[in-house]
C-alpha cells in the first residue's frame, strides 16, 4: 500500500505511516501546522479499505468545513486503487451534515431556518414587540445563544440573575417560539437535536454498529456537543482516530474547549499518541516564525518542529500608516506578482482578523478589477445589516422619494415594517410623493410619541447631505446608538459590542476619504455594482481568484502565497483581550470586569489566531501592521514582536507617563522600546522592493493622520519601519 502511495507521489515519514497502519482502539494525532495530519486522514481511510478489508461505508471521517468535506472526499478519491464507489461511500461529513442526516432519517421534518438574515429579522421583529429594540442587537443575542446551545444547554435554562438577561431571555424564548409554530429549526438546533437522538439507545446502537471506524479532523476545536457526539458514536468499539493541534483552537468563542485534545489520552487511557514533527508546507523561515511565536502560549503540548526544507521566501513585512495605504500596498504587490508570473490569482490569499478589517482591501480589489472570492460570503462592507439603514438615511437625505432607502428609515421607528409597508403604498396612491416622510408624520396611524420621533427624523435626514460624511455618521451614531452602548450589563454583551463598535470606526474610517454625503454615497453605490458583476466567479468552483477570508475561515488550508493584513495591536491581539495592558487605574475605570486569567486565556487564543495566519503560507508570507487603526494609534502586533525575538514593552509596569490612548504607540523612544533581541542583529534586509523610506517623521505623520485635513501627506506611500526591515531568518 505505501509503495503505490509513493508511486502516486506520496511518500509518508515513519510516524505518519504508523498512524495509518493503526488498527482497533483510539489514537490521537498530535502535531503542528502542516506536519500532514490531514494527509494521514485521508491516507487511513485508503489503508482500512484497501489493506483492511473496511467496508467503505462503515468509516465516518467528519471535518471542519463542507470545504474541508469536499477536498477530502476528493483526496480519498485520488489514492491508488480506490474504486471510485468506495471513496463516495466513505462517509466525509461537517458535524451539521451528519446530523442533519440522522435528524431526517428518524423522521425529524422541520424546515431548515439558517439564513442569518432571516433569523435577525425575526429578533428585531420580537425586540420591537417587546419594546426593547434599543436595548439589544440581534447579532448579540444570536450569538449568545448560539454559545449557549453549544454547550448543550437548553434555552429555557439561560441565566435570568440580572434584569438584562431575564429580557435577553424573552426575546430568545419567544425566538424558540417562532419557530416552533412554523415548524422550523435553525443550525445549532441541528446539532442540539442529534445529540438528543443520540442519548436513546434504539437510536445509538445501530450507528454504533454501522460505523465502525470514525476519525476527526481538527479536533481541537470541538466544542461541548460535537464532542458528545464523538464520545456516543465510538462508546461502543472506541476506533476513533482524531488527529489536531492544540496551537491552533481558535473558536472557544463559540464552545470549543482545547481540553478535549489535550486530556484525549486521559478520556481514552491507553490511547496511542502520535506525533508528527516534520512541516511540509511552509519554507523554513515562515515556520520558524510561526514556531518561535506560538511557543510563548502557556497553555500547550511543546512541540518541536522542524520543515522538511521547501524552498521560498524570507517573510516581509511592511507598516503602512494606515489600512487604505495598506490595501493599496496590498494589491498593488498582486498585480506585480501577477505580472511577473510570480503566482496566479488563487495562489494568492489575503486573511484578516475581522470581517470590517477587511473592507478597505476588498474595495481597493474591486476597484482594480482584480478577481477574487471572499468566502463566508458577507455582503459589501455598506450592505450590512448595521450599516445599511445609517447609508439609507444618506440617501433620503440626498433624495427624499427613493423608495429603496424608506424602508430601513422606518426600521428604527418602532414602525413595524408591513404598517411601514403599507403606508408607503398609501402614501404612493396618495401621491404624497414628494416628502413621503413629511407624509408619515402625518400620518393617523401613529401614536402621538412615533409622530414626534417621524419629526425629530426628518429633521436629522435633512441636515445629512450638507456634512461631511463623517460628520453625519457621527450624528447617527450618537442618536441611534449611543443609549445602546450604555444600556444594561455590559458582561454578557462585551464581545458583540465590540465588534459593533468596530464596525462602525470602521465605517467612520471609510467616510473620511469623502468630502461629501453624495460622493460617498455614489462610491457605494459603485461598489456594490461591481460586486455584482463579480459574484458569477463565486459560484465557479475553479475560478482563478484572489482568496479573500478571515483567518479563523483559513484554518486548515494552504496557499503558496499569503498576505496577513491588520497585524497590528487592537486587530490582532483584539482589543477585547488587551485589558490587562492598561494601567490599574484605567482598568478600575472600566465597566467590565474580566479576570486577568480569563484575559490571559484570550490573549492566548489570538496568539494562536497569529500562529494559524503564519503557517499557512508555503512559500511567501507578507504582514503588514497598520500604524493606525480607525484614526488611532496602532503599535505593530506584539505578536510578530515576540516572533521575532524581541522584547514586548509591558504597558503595566510602564510609568513613563505619556501613555494615554492617543500616544499608546509608536511614541519618541520607540526605538528603544522595540529594541530587538541578540538573535536577531543579523538578519537578512527582507524586502525585495524597499517600500520606501524616505525619512519622513514617522511621529509627525501619525499626528497628521489624526487630522483628515492633512491626510494627503501620506497618502500612497507604504513606509516601511525601521526595527521591521529584518525579519525572520533562522
Ligand atoms: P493543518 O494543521 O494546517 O491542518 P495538516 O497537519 O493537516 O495541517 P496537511 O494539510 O495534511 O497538514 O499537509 C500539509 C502539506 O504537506 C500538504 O501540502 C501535504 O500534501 C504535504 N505533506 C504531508 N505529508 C507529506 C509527506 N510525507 N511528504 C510530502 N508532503 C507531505
Ligand atoms: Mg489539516
Amino acid at each position: 500500500y505505501f509503495r503505490s502511495l509513493e508511486e502516486a507521489g506520496i511518500r509518508l515519514n515513519g510516524p505518519q505511516i504508523s498512524a495509518v497502519r493503526h488498527g482497533r482502539g483510539p489514537l490521537l494525532t498530535l502535531a503542528g501546522a502542516g506536519c500532514g495530519k490531514t494527509t494521514v486522514l485521508a491516507a487511513r481511510a485508503g489503508y482500512l479499505m484497501e489493506v483492511s478489508g473496511v467496508h467503505a461505508g462503515s468509516i465516518l471521517l467528519v471535518t471542519f468545513t463542507n470545504k474541508a468535506a469536499a477536498e477530502m472526499k476528493d483526496r480519498i478519491a485520488a489514492l491508488p486503487g480506490i474504486r471510485p464507489a468506495a471513496a463516495r461511500a466513505v462517509q466525509t461529513r461537517t458535524f451539521h451534515s451528519f446530523a442533519l442526516t440522522l435528524l431526517r432519517h428518524y423522521g425529524v421534518q422541520e424546515e431548515i431556518f439558517g439564513e442569518s438574515r432571516a433569523q435577525h429579522t425575526v429578533i428585531k421583529m420580537l425586540l420591537r414587540q417587546y419594546g426593547m429594540s434599543e436595548a439589544f442587537q440581534p447579532e448579540s443575542l444570536l450569538a449568545m445563544l448560539s454559545a449557549w446551545k453549544m454547550q448543550g444547554s437548553q434555552t429555557t435554562d439561560l441565566p435570568e440573575k440580572s434584569q438584562e438577561e431575564r429580557d435577553a431571555k424573552r426575546i430568545l424564548l419567544g425566538y424558540e417560539n417562532w419557530k416552533k409554530e412554523r415548524n422550523k429549526i435553525d443550525f445549532d438546533d441541528i446539532l442540539l437535536r442529534a445529540a438528543e437522538l443520540l442519548r436513546d439507545p434504539a437510536v445509538l446502537g445501530p450507528l454504533q454498529r454501522r460505523f465502525q471506524y470514525i476519525m476527526v479532523d481538527e479536533f481541537q476545536d470541538t466544542n461541548h456537543l460535537q464532542y458528545e457526539i464523538v464520545q456516543k458514536l465510538a462508546s461502543a468499539h472506541r476506533n476513533l482516530m482524531v488527529v489536531g493541534d492544540d496551537d491552533q483552537t481558535i473558536y472557544t468563542f463559540n464552545g470549543a474547549r482545547q481540553e478535549s485534545i489535550l486530556e484525549f489520552d486521559k478520556v481514552y487511557p491507553g490511547a496511542r499518541i502520535v506525533t508528527l514533527d516534520i512541516n511540509y508546507r511552509s519554507d523554513a523561515r515562515i515556520l520558524g516564525l510561526g514556531s518561535e511565536l506560538v511557543a510563548k502560549n502557556k497553555r500547550r503540548r511543546d512541540k518541536r518542529l522542524r520543515a522538511a526544507g521547501h524552498r521560498g521566501d524570507a517573510p516581509r513585512f511592511a507598516t503602512p500608516s494606515n489600512a487604505e495605504e495598506e490595501a493599496a500596498w496590498v494589491v498593488n504587490q498582486i498585480c506585480e506578482q501577477i505580472e511577473e508570473g510570480l503566482h496566479t490569482y488563487r495562489d494568492i490569499a489575503i486573511l484578516h482578523r475581522t470581517a470590517s478589517s477587511s473592507r478597505a482591501v476588498f474595495e481597493q480589489l474591486v476597484l482594480k478589477d482584480i478577481p477574487f472570492v471572499q468566502h463566508g460570503a458577507s455582503p459589501v462592507f455598506y450592505d450590512q445589516s448595521l450599516i445599511r439603514p445609517l447609508m439609507d438615511h444618506m440617501r433620503l437625505s440626498l433624495d427624499p422619494r427613493s423608495a429603496d432607502a424608506l424602508p430601513s428609515a422606518l426600521g428604527p421607528l418602532y414602525v413595524s415594517r408591513d404598517a411601514g409597508l403599507d403606508w408607503i403604498q398609501r402614501s404612493e396612491q396618495q401621491q404624497a410623493k414628494k416628502y413621503p416622510l413629511i407624509h408619515l408624520a402625518k400620518w393617523d396611524k401613529l401614536k402621538p410619541f412615533q409622530q414626534e420621533q417621524v419629526k425629530e427624523r426628518i429633521k436629522l435626514i435633512k441636515s445629512l447631505h450638507k456634512l461631511k460624511p463623517v460628520i453625519a455618521i457621527q450624528e447617527m451614531r450618537r442618536q441611534f446608538y449611543d443609549k445602546y452602548m450604555e444600556s444594561g450589563d455590559p458582561s454578557i454583551f462585551t464581545h458583540y459590542r465590540e465588534t459593533m463598535l468596530e464596525t462602525l470606526d470602521e465605517f467612520e474610517a471609510a467616510a473620511k476619504k469623502f468630502e461629501t454625503v453624495e460622493e460617498f454615497i455614489q462610491f457605494a453605490d459603485e461598489l456594490s455594482r461591481r460586486h455584482r458583476e463579480m459574484e458569477s466567479l463565486r459560484r465557479a468552483q475553479d475560478s482563478d481568484a484572489v482568496q479573500l477570508m478571515t483567518i479563523h475561515r483559513a484554518k486548515g488550508l494552504e496557499f503558496p502565497c499569503v498576505y496577513w493584513i491588520g497585524a497590528s495591536e487592537g486587530i490582532v491581539p483584539h482589543s477585547s483581550s488587551l485589558r490587562q495592558d492598561l494601567p490599574e487605574d484605567q482598568k478600575a475605570a472600566l465597566s467590565v470586569q474580566q479576570t486577568d486569567s480569563e484575559l490571559d486565556m484570550a490573549l492566548e487564543e489570538e496568539r494562536r489566531l497569529a500562529y494559524v495566519a503564519i503557517t499557512r503560507a508555503k512559500q511567501f508570507l507578507y504582514v503588514t501592521s497598520p500604524a493606525s487603526h480607525h484614526g488611532k494609534p496602532a503599535d505593530v502586533s506584539r505578536f510578530l514582536l515576540e516572533a521575532f525575538g524581541m522584547e514586548v514593552p509591558d504597558k503595566r509596569k510602564s510609568s513613563e507617563g505619556n501613555r494615554t490612548e492617543n500616544s499608546r504607540s509608536y511614541g519618541k523612544n520607540q526605538g528603544q522600546s522595540y529594541r530587538s533581541g541578540s538573535r536577531n542583529e543579523d538578519r537578512d534586509v527582507l524586502h525585495r522592493r524597499p517600500i520606501h523610506s524616505n525619512g519622513y517623521d514617522e511621529r509627525r505623520h501619525r499626528e497628521d493622520e489624526l487630522h483628515p485635513r492633512n491626510e494627503r501627506l501620506g497618502s500612497g506611500e507604504v513606509r516601511n519601519h525601521k526595527a521591521f526591515s529584518t525579519a525572520g531568518v533562522k
